[in-house]
């Protein structure tokens, strides 16, 4: 049971009618994408009225009835720790968790799927927003037969009360790694991803065994609620912001009373592709002067040049005001692919040499600053 955000008094409800799991969750022939493009600024009543004008049918729309209260929490003495939890369990002695929902995040054009997991790790395996857990997918690791697969690292997509709100639950955001032969250009499922298709195939009930948690780098620094905390993901890398997130605007944590400023920027494919996009715009929606969100849709969208557009973009777009905000002791955090690191370096230091400055010593003072924050994979 699950308390939902839809009224002052906490109600009980099934974890499945939560109003901020993903709407994706819904499968079947009737399945309703919402229109992902952006639209921000307009209400999603708008973006109800367009999907249906297109004729699809529409699920579970409570979103749009959710009211600006926060959602009750429990067990509190989960903010009673001075220290964050690490490694519990030992990827030798994983804890065994069980698998309760196993929902897809995108919209059919999405090129790839990404899947919303959520495990009950049963309040034995707790966790603070920005941790990873490690999974180790079952069955005997090809390379050393007779023991088990390595160990895969997923950044926890919920905060530390999980999407029930209850501490007992953690949230993964997995993407299917799915090989094709470079030369035929088909799948080879003998060679796709052990871990992650795992996670995605598996059904409700089923056992996972989970190591950790893990991870410092980017856990929410709290100690200023009016900080400011400047995020940009690439695809999965969305996850431990989805956790800050909630954090900030979803619950009532009584230690944390978020006031500063979130400003999420998002790089995927396609407007299919986005993931959790009716919680951030719920959030822009709620708390407009503490959220700002952007989006970078490399096949949809051109950036100024006519190139395709990336969140180097984005950032580049609104580079015064984020340097600004870097000046005044912003947080910046990086998560997601690799490969999404050098475009953004690039575009730093030119943007950083147009305003004169000295692009390493900047970042060498973010760092030292504790202001700059990177997990990428
Ligand atoms: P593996 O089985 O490890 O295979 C890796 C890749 O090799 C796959 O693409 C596979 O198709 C390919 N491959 C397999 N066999 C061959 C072959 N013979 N020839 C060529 N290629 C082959 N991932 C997420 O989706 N979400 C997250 O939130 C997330 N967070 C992370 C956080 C951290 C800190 C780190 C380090 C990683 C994170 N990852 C995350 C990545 C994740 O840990 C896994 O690496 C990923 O899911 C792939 O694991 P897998 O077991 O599915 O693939």
């Amino acid at each position: 049971m699950a308390y939902s955000a839809l009224s002052q008094v906490p109600v009980a409800v099934s974890i499945n009618t939560d109003s901020f799991l993903p709407r994706s969750q819904f499968k079947g022939s009737n399945v309703f994408f919402i229109d992902k493009l952006r639209t921000s600024g307009l209400s999603l009543d708008f973006k109800i009225a367009n999907a249906r004008s297109k004729g699809r049918s529409v699920i579970c729309m409570s979103v749009q009835q959710a009211s600006k209260s926060k959602v009750a929490i429990s067990p509190l003495s989960l903010e009673d720790a001075k220290e964050p939890p690490l490694h519990l369990y030992k990827n030798k002695e994983p804890y065994t968790g069980t698998i309760v929902s196993v929902e897809r995040l995108v919209g059919p054009k999405a090129p790839g799927e990404t899947c919303h997991i959520v495990i009950d790790h049963g309040g034995n395996v707790p966790y603070w927003e920005g941790q990873s857990y490690g999974i180790i997918p079952p069955g005997e690791n090809p390379k050393k037969p007779g023991n088990p697969h390595n160990v895969r690292l997923y950044s926890i997509a919920s905060t530390r009360y999980g999407d029930s709100f209850d501490g007992k639950t953690a949230s993964l955001c997995v993407r299917r790694a799915v090989y094709y032969d470079p030369e035929t250009g088909k799948e080879d499922p003998s060679k796709n991803g052990v871990c992650s298709n795992f996670l995605c195939d598996s059904k409700p009930g089923d056992k996972v065994q989970i190591a950790g948690p893990s991870g410092k780098i980017m856990l929410l620094p709290e100690e200023n609620p009016n900080a400011t905390h400047i995020m940009i993901a690439t695809g999965t890398g969305v996850a431990p912001f989805r956790g800050y997130l909630r954090r900030m605007f979803m619950e009532n944590v009584p230690t944390f009373k978020f006031s500063g400023l979130a400003w999420l920027f998002l790089g995927v494919a396609n407007s299919d592709s986005l993931l959790y996009d009716e919680e951030f715009s719920k959030y822009l929606q709620d708390h407009p002067d503490n959220f700002r969100y952007d989006i970078a849709l490399s096949r949809e969208q051109k950036n100024r040049n006519g190139g395709k557009m990336y969140v180097q973009d984005k950032i580049e777009e609104y580079s015064d005001e984020i340097f600004k905000l870097l000046d005044d002791g912003a947080h910046i955090y990086f998560c997601g692919l690799k490969g999404m690191m050098p475009g953004i370096q690039d575009t730093l230091k030119r943007v950083a040499e147009k305003r004169g400055e000295s692009w390493e010593e900047k970042l060498s003072q973010l760092k030292k600053n504790k202001q700059w924050h990177v997990e990428v994979y």
